[in-house]
């Protein structure tokens, strides 16, 4: 099976001559929902833009597949069809006078269904927002309104960056419902842990811009020597049931 993914021994370095990422590899396959869980600077971020070829890779040769097909320079257009990126912050994807618009960006490259824009409104809980400006929304709903953008596309692979930051209980429970129900392969980098085990039978750990653990998230949660090492805590909903 060709993976949805796959990353092989990715380093990465910003131009500040500071190292991000140092030989990261792994692979999702097609419909898997992976975590991907660590402390601040661990790489995360830096991790998800290469993704979808937003960092450049300084390398010769290609190190990110998406369904096989190398992230280069002359597959960009396919590569961000097929990968939707949701942004840690929402500011940084939303430009557009009306939150119309904005949800309309991505699709209008592909040929615009102002239906597919409006349903994806509608998912995230924001019809009727069409007309609103984006920069006078809460946090919260800057956020959904990104979300709606991504999703509008029908990519293949999602790749969310702390998705439920900004979000109130209410909002993380109804996001958390929305996803389970999207059929795309899945990365979901979260420092939001309940998130993570409720969604991702699997994740990976990543520290110091490598990966650290690649596994079954409850078996990662449970490993509490692990979870120190690396500044992550068990969530609450675990607390009870203690590990043998
Ligand atoms: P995370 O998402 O896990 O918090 P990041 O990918 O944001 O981690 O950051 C990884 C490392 O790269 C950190 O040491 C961070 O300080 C550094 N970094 C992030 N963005 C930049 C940048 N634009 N220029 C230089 N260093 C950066």
């Amino acid at each position: 099976m060709t993976p949805a993914l796959e990353v092989r021994d990715l380093s990465f370095r910003y131009p500040d001559g500071r190292e991000a990422l140092a030989g990261v590899s792994f692979t999702v396959n097609p419909g898997e929902c992976v975590g991907l869980i660590g402390p601040n600077g661990a790489g995360k971020s830096t991790l998800l833009l290469h993704l979808n070829g937003i960092l450049p890779e300084q390398i010769q040769a290609p190190v990110v597949f998406v369904a096989g097909m190398p992230v280069t320079e002359e597959n960009l257009p396919t590569i961000r069809r097929q990968v939707g990126l949701l942004f840690q912050d929402a500011d940084d994807q939303l430009f557009c006078p009306t939150v119309f618009e904005d949800v309309a960006f991505g699709p209008q490259q592909f040929g615009l269904d102002e239906a597919k824009v409006r349903e994806a409104l509608a998912k995230v809980g924001l019809a009727g927002y069409e007309q609103r400006s984006p920069q006078h929304l809460s946090r919260g709903e800057k956020r959904r309104v990104c979300l709606a953008g991504v999703l509008a596309c029908n990519p293949q692979v999602l790749v969310l960056d702390e998705p439920t930051a900004d979000l109130d209980p209410r909002g993380r429970r109804e996001l958390k419902d929305l996803l389970r129900q999207i059929p795309a392969t899945k990365l979901i980098a979260s420092h939001d842990l309940e998130l993570v085990v409720e969604l991702c039978p699997r994740s990976l750990v990543l520290d110091g811009g490598k990966i650290v653990a690649d596994g079954a998230t409850r078996a990662l949660l449970d490993d509490s020597a692990l979870m120190l090492r690396h500044g992550l805590e068990r969530p609450h909903i675990l607390q009870h049931h203690h590990p043998h």
